[in-house]
């Protein structure tokens, strides 16, 4: 089989090298699996020239041509999957099921939805208006697409998270540039040349390869940023569109609650719990980090999650069905996780199971449950972004709501009991983007609802028809086909006009809202 090197296109979008190169290294065993250039703002711009020049072809195919390319590029993905999920487990140490499910998955999904969506959600709207001067005339809502859109994105999912975000992009007639992570970005670089294998015009999208400075420098060229990534990156990147005024679109971190209520079906409540807290290494935005059980099933809910993590394999994945458990992906992340835990454990919580980083070689941390937890912890209240579970007993479902709304972030979140009504109502007082009851996660496959965070956790969404207007700025088209000389309000001014014009508007709002 080729090495991952081998698979990369020969160059990254003909672009010089603006810095040094950057090693990509394979977490699960430290081997620097390829290098990439570190490209600097004149390499950037010269992109962002070349991106401008091919976007209004691209935008005149349609959305019928648009969305023949990105069905080829959905078979090219299926056809192509062993060595896109190689590719993805090569620079995140991730399971090849994580890789598959999540990503491939997704993206498969993906394609077929907004190629076959976008001119639903962007075709010209035709508005009726109760405003009488406009009466007769033609009201249209027209999407047109921004021109350039700049999508950067995280480690933890590089094929959802940052490439995920360029199709509807791309669908709704944009060119876009996507800066991957400096740690994750082969995968991009792959699927880039099966997108121009699928006939996607040169230059329509290009990947800037480089660190942080790659992205700023992305953040002061394009019509509009969409970023996913931490909450501290996000806001210097708000911060530097403000400045353009441009719009921004941010998907950041999150610390995801699930409440366990007394009538939950345990057994499906801790499969849950442990599968959703530890798939990705439990580096997903919308992981489970924390959860509230009440006091009456909280050691049958303990004991039955415990077992379950107990049994979880990590270490380095050797192909399907090898590991349930694969590497931290990004170094700094190990220590925040180790930092979680000894703070934990110092304040008084208990390691049920885990609770050390794994020896040996490559990046990998225990599977591990944290009991007898509170707010005062970390573990509770920062984002951890790894194979950890903290649970916290509580007296009882208005405590639980309490203290999953007691956090800065409003991601997502999970509500498990029988009583599917009780859990609804309690999923609607949770301050977050998306409340899942007796599931988690799912959410993010409904490409037809809005997924996005609340408070410090984000700033709009993807997916919907929000998920792909938002590449698009809205233009008002005013049609007049009976066109008189002039309107009756025009000079000159009469005071018998505008004594007619008084009782008209008297006439229409003057009685106060109607039944
Ligand atoms: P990060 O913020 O460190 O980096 C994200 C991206 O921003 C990287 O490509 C990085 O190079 C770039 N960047 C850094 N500085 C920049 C700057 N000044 N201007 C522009 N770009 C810059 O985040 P990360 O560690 O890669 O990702 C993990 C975080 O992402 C977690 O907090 C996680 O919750 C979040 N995340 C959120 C979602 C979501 O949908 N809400 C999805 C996945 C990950």
């Amino acid at each position: 089989m080729a090495t991952v090197e081998q698979q990369l296109p020969e160059t990254h979008n003909g672009v010089a090298d603006g810095g040094t190169d950057i090693p990509v290294e394979n977490p699960a065993t430290g081997e620097i699996v390829a290098t990439v250039p570190d490209l600097g703002a004149d390499a950037v711009a010269e992109m962002v020239a070349r991106a401008r020049a091919a976007q209004p072809e691209w935008e005149a195919y349609g959305f019928d041509g648009r969305a023949r390319v990105l069905s080829r590029a959905q078979k090219w993905l299926m056809d192509n999957a062993g060595r896109v999920v190689d590719t993805i487990v090569s620079e995140t140490g991730k399971t090849h099921e994580d890789a598959q499910l999540a990503e491939i998955g997704y993206a498969g999904n993906a394609f077929g939805f907004w190629a076959k969506m976008a001119s639903e959600y962007l075709g010209d709207e035709r508005v009726k208006s109760s405003q009488i001067l406009v009466k007769g005339k033609k009201l249209v809502l027209r999407y047109r697409p921004l021109g350039l859109i700049g999508v950067i994105g995280p480690w933890n999912y590089p094929l959802t998270n940052s490439f995920g975000d360029c199709i509807p992009a791309l669908m709704a007639g944009n060119a876009v540039i996507l800066k991957p992570s400096e740690i994750t970005p082969l995968t991009s670089l792959l699927l880039a040349e099966g997108m121009r294998e699928c006939g996607l015009p040169e230059n329509v999208l290009q990947i800037a390869t480089g660190r942080g400075a790659t992205g700023a420098a992305l953040v002061e060229h394009v019509d509009m940023i969409m970023f996913t990534g931490s909450t501290r990156t996000g806001t210097k990147v708000a911060e530097a569109a403000a400045r353009r005024l441009i719009p921004a679109s941010l998907e950041l971190g999150g610390k995801d609650p699930m409440i366990v209520l007394s009538d939950a079906d345990l057994e499906r409540a801790a499969n849950f719990a442990t599968y959703y807290s530890m798939q990705n290494a439990g580096q997903t935005c919308i992981s489970i980090e924390r959860v509230y059980v009440e006091e009456p099933v909280y050691d049958e809910f303990v004991a039955k999650v415990s077992e379950k993590v107990r049994a979880l394999r990590v270490g380095k994945p050797e192909g399907f069905g090898s590991v349930e458990v694969g590497a931290i992906t990004f170094p700094p992340q190990l220590e925040t996780i180790k930092d979680h835990v000894a703070d934990a454990v110092q304040k008084g919580a208990r390691v049920l199971t885990g609770g050390k980083q794994v020896p040996g070689a490559g990046r990998f941390y225990e599977p591990t449950v944290l009991v007898d937890v509170d707010h005062s912890m970390k573990c509770m209240t920062e984002e951890t972004f790894g194979p950890t579970l903290p649970i916290m007993k509580v007296r009882d479902a208005d405590e639980a709501v309490r203290l999953a709304n007691e956090s800065p972030y409003g991601l997502g979140a999970s509500v498990f009991s029988r009583d599917t009504a009780r859990g609804e109502a309690i999923a609607r007082r949770l301050d977050c983007g998306a409340a899942n009851v007796n599931d988690a996660m799912i959410n993010y496959t409904v490409l037809e609802l809005p997924m996005g965070g609340a408070k410090a956790s984000g700033l709009g969404s993807r997916h919907g028809a929000g998920g792909i207007r938002k590449y698009c700025s809205q233009q008002a088209i005013v049609v007049t086909r009976l066109a008189m000389k002039k309107e009756v309000f025009m000079y000159p001014y009469k005071s018998r006009t505008s004594r007619l014009l008084a009782g008209f508007f008297k006439l229409m709002y003057g009685r106060g809202r109607r039944a």
